[in-house]
C-alpha cells in the first residue's frame, strides 16, 4: 500500500460528522447547508434523469454547461474565458486532483498557505511534489511579502491559492492578491486558484479572480464548484478554467481520474447558472444573515469571533473567549459533552500545530444555529 495513504487519518470532516451522529450533536462542523436547495435546479436534474442523457457525457463536459460557465464568468466577473478552456470535473476535489497530477512533477516545490484545505497536501505529496508552506497567523491571517519570498525557491513550479479562504473565512485584499500575482509572475509559477467560495462573500465585497491580475491570465488554473453556488454540496459538479496550454494536460489527467461527471447533474447546473443576479444576491444575503445570527448569539454568550468575510464559516478565538483549552480538546469536549460538532483549525496545518481557533459552520437554519450556540454557551464551564 502507498505509505502516504496508509498513514493518513480519516478527513476531519468525515470524522466530525460521524462523531456528531454518534452523539446526536448539532453539526456545525462539516460545511454543508441544512436548509435545502433551489427547487427548480433539482427539478431540472430529475427531469434530465428521466429524459437522459444517461450515458457517458463528453470527457471535457457537456457543451451546454461549458457554455453556461463561460457566460456566467463573463457576466459576473468580466472574465473572458473560451469554452474550450473549461473542463467539468466531479467536484472541486477532482479538479484539484487532476490539476495537481498534471502540473506537478516529482521533486518540484509547491507553495501553499496554511491553514489549508485538507485535500491539498496529500495530493501534492502523492504527485511527488515538495510542499513549501507559508503560515498565516490569526487574528488577521495576512499574507506578507517576506513570508511568501521565503517559501519560493528555484525548484518552485506551482503555487496553490484559496480565496475566499477555508477555514479562516478571509477574503484576501487587493494588496495581498497583488503580492501573490507578482510572486507568480516574477518566479514564473503556475497558480492553482481554488475559488469555490467565489459567490459566498459578504459586506458588499466582490470576489476578484486571481486570473484578472496583471500577468496572471496565462498562468492561472481556476477551480470552481456548483456545490457552494446551489447549496448542493453532494452533487460534486466542479470545473477547471485554464489557458489552453494548461487545460489540455489537465484534461488528460481528468480522463484517468473520473473521465466524466453525471450528465444530468451537469445539465441542471447549466440551467442553474442561467439564473438572474437576484438569485446570487438573495443567496449572499441569506448566508450573511445566518452569519450575523451566529456571530450575534456567540458574542452574547461571551465568545470572541474572528472576522468572517466569505465562506460558510466563522472562527472562534478560544483564548480571547477566556478558554484555556486548545482547539482539539475543545472540539472533543464540545461534541461529546456539549452536543455540538465543530472543527479544530489545527487540522488544517501540515504538522501537529497547536491552535486555539475553532471553525463553526453557519450555513444552517436559524433553529440549528440558536440550538448549537446555546449548547456551547451553556457548557462554557466544561472547557
Ligand atoms: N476547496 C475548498 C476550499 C473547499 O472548501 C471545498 C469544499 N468545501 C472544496 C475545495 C471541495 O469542493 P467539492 O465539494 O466541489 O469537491
Ligand atoms: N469543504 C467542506 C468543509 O470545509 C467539507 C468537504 C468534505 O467533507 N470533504 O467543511
Amino acid at each position: 500500500m502507498n505509505p502516504l495513504f496508509a498513514t493518513l487519518p480519516t478527513s476531519i470532516f468525515a470524522h466530525t460528522s460521524q462523531l456528531a451522529a454518534e452523539h446526536d450533536a448539532v453539526n456545525l462542523g462539516q460545511g454543508f447547508p441544512d436548509f435545502g436547495w433551489p427547487e427548480d435546479v433539482v427539478e431540472r436534474a430529475a427531469a434530465l434523469l428521466r429524459e437522459g442523457p444517461n450515458q457517458y457525457p463528453p470527457m471535457r463536459g457537456l457543451p451546454v454547461l461549458r457554455e453556461a460557465l463561460a457566460e456566467h464568468y463573463r457576466q459576473h466577473q468580466g472574465v473572458a474565458c473560451a469554452v474550450d478552456d473549461i473542463t467539468i470535473t466531479s467536484g472541486a476535489t477532482e479538479a484539484l486532483a487532476a490539476a495537481i497530477l498534471a502540473l506537478v512533477s516529482p521533486g518540484e516545490e509547491v507553495v501553499l498557505f496554511q491553514p489549508l484545505y485538507d485535500a491539498y497536501l496529500p495530493m501534492v505529496r502523492r504527485a511527488g511534489g515538495m510542499p513549501r508552506l507559508v503560515t498565516l497567523t490569526p487574528p488577521d491571517w495576512r499574507i506578507t511579502a517576506e513570508a511568501l519570498d521565503r517559501a519560493i525557491g528555484p525548484k518552485t513550479r506551482l503555487l496553490i491559492f484559496n480565496n475566499p479562504h477555508n477555514p479562516t473565512a478571509r477574503m484576501f485584499d487587493d494588496a495581498e492578491l497583488a503580492l501573490v500575482a507578482q510572486a507568480c509572475v516574477r518566479h514564473d509559477l503556475i497558480a492553482l486558484s481554488d475559488e469555490v467560495w467565489e459567490h459566498v462573500v459578504f459586506g458588499g465585497r466582490a470576489h476578484r479572480p486571481l486570473s484578472t491580475l496583471p500577468g496572471m491570465a496565462e498562468r492561472t488554473v481556476k477551480v470552481g464548484s456548483a456545490g457552494k453556488i446551489f447549496s448542493l454540496t453532494g452533487w460534486k459538479v466542479g470545473w477547471i478554467l485554464a489557458p489552453a496550454q494548461l487545460a489540455s494536460p489537465i484534461a488528460k489527467a481528468h480522463q484517468y481520474v473520473t473521465f466524466a461527471t453525471p450528465p444530468n447533474l451537469q445539465g441542471a447546473v447549466a440551467y442553474g447558472l442561467g439564473k438572474a443576479s437576484d438569485y446570487y444576491l438573495a443567496m449572499r444575503s441569506a448566508f450573511e444573515h445566518a452569519r450575523d445570527a451566529m456571530v450575534g448569539a456567540l458574542r452574547a454568550g461571551g465568545w470572541a469571533t474572528l472576522a468572517a468575510e466569505g465562506t460558510y464559516f466563522v472562527c472562534l478565538d478560544l483564548a480571547a473567549s477566556g478558554i484555556e483549552a486548545q482547539d482539539v480538546t475543545f472540539c472533543e469536549r464540545a461534541v461529546r459533552e456539549a452536543g455540538v460538532a465543530a472543527i479544530p483549525v489545527s487540522a488544517f496545518y501540515d504538522t501537529e500545530a497547536s491552535s486555539n481557533v475553532v471553525r463553526l459552520c453557519f450555513a444552517k437554519q436559524p433553529g440549528t444555529i440558536a440550538e448549537g450556540v446555546e449548547r456551547l454557551s451553556a457548557a462554557r464551564d466544561l472547557f
